[in-house]
């Protein structure tokens, strides 16, 4: 297992250009893997590497936490992993096991664990080391540019609703269509919830309904709130948006011991009077990611079912103008390098 040689699109600066580089990709030490990276999603919070908005980066820096590829080569000390598997990265780049949060098994709130493309260099390369740890197994099902958005606008609506304490029949309403949004559609549906999508204009409805939702609310033309609590009221509102009053006024849609579950930043503080949720024990609640087995899990429930990410791909030396279409917010949904031969 030699060190190998591969092309990367690198941030020299915080807020410079991609550039084009050849990277020495050495041979994996104990622990450690070498993956070929095969796809790489373009997420929205690569921005904050390439834009330098995550404290302590240090440059130069790869982007990507989205990476489907090959195991190419494994280090020692790892027992679970084979050299070529196909396995997928994500934003969790792995856990120390010996913080607080990591004694309690809780690896994803490791207070020392490091991030996939902020932490160590990511996926827009040939190549990727990682920690053994954080690697999950991509079924044979899912093709690598379709896997590659899983592992991180996937995961997180999954791994939210799938642990929101909604159970099937519930009614659980998804804020947003977008990158997270059409997954988190089609994994409410899938899961049996009562799926209620709502997004801005007409033109979304018929989208909303070919990715399961079973109800389809036009917030330009009608209060999400006051529609959720015709339903009922939502037990789970995943909120995907980032418009903090929009968010505010969803909230509103929430009945006894709603949830709301906050997946996408709002731009501004979020402004909620709090008498509605003690009335009706109601919460507002984050959730980040999750590790390996959770992204596992993910890609696993993803190929039973048949949720799909809807995918814009560019090749990896195009990383500059996937960047700009990602954060133009108009791709259609998630952009995606194609990296493998
Ligand atoms: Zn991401
Ligand atoms: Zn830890």
């Amino acid at each position: 297992m030699p060190k190998v040689t591969g092309r990367a699109m690198q941030v020299s600066v915080a807020g410079g250009a991609f550039e084009l580089v050849q990277k020495e990709f050495p041979e994996p030490g104990p622990g450690q893997v070498r993956i070929r990276v095969q796809a790489c999603g373009v997420c929205h919070s690569d921005s904050l590497t390439k834009q330098g908005l995550w404290p302590g980066i240090q440059y130069p820096r790869v982007p990507g936490h989205e990476v489907a590829g090959v195991l190419d080569a494994v280090g020692p000390d790892v027992p679970l992993f084979k050299v070529g598997q196909r396995v997928g990265l994500g934003w969790h780049g792995g856990h120390c096991n010996y913080c607080a949060p990591c004694r309690r098994g809780d690896f994803v709130l490791c207070e020392n664990g490091p991030i996939s493309g902020i932490s160590f260099d990511g996926g827009y390369a040939d190549y990727v080391m990682a920690p053994a740890n954080a690697l999950a197994l991509i079924p044979d099902e899912l093709a690598d540019a379709d896997a590659a958005p899983l592992l991180c606008a996937g995961i997180t609506t999954f791994n939210s609703l799938r642990n929101s304490g909604a159970r099937p029949g519930d009614t659980v309403a998804i804020l947003g269509i977008g990158g997270l949004g059409h997954l988190a559609v089609q994994y409410a549906a899938k899961s049996g919830y009562r799926t209620v999508a709502i997004a801005r204009g007409q033109d979304k409805g018929p989208l909303a309904k070919q990715l399961g939702a079973h109800i389809y609310i036009d917030s330009t033309a009608q209060k999400p709130a006051e529609e959720l609590q015709k339903l009922g009221g939502a037990v789970v509102i995943l909120s995907t948006v980032t418009h903090a009053g929009a968010l505010a006024a969803a909230v509103g849609g929430l009945g006894p011991n709603g949830k709301l579950i906050i997946n996408g930043v709002p731009e501004k503080p979020l402004e909620v009077m709090a008498a509605q949720l003690i009335g009706k024990r109601q919460s507002i609640v984050g959730w980040p990611s999750g590790t390996g087995m959770d992204s596992e899990d993910t890609l696993n429930f993803s190929a039973l079912t048949g949720v799909r990410p809807m995918i814009e791909t560019y090749p990896l030396e195009q990383a500059e103008q996937a960047f700009e279409r990602m954060m133009s917010g108009k791709a259609r949904f998630r952009v995606v390098l194609t990296i493998g031969k």
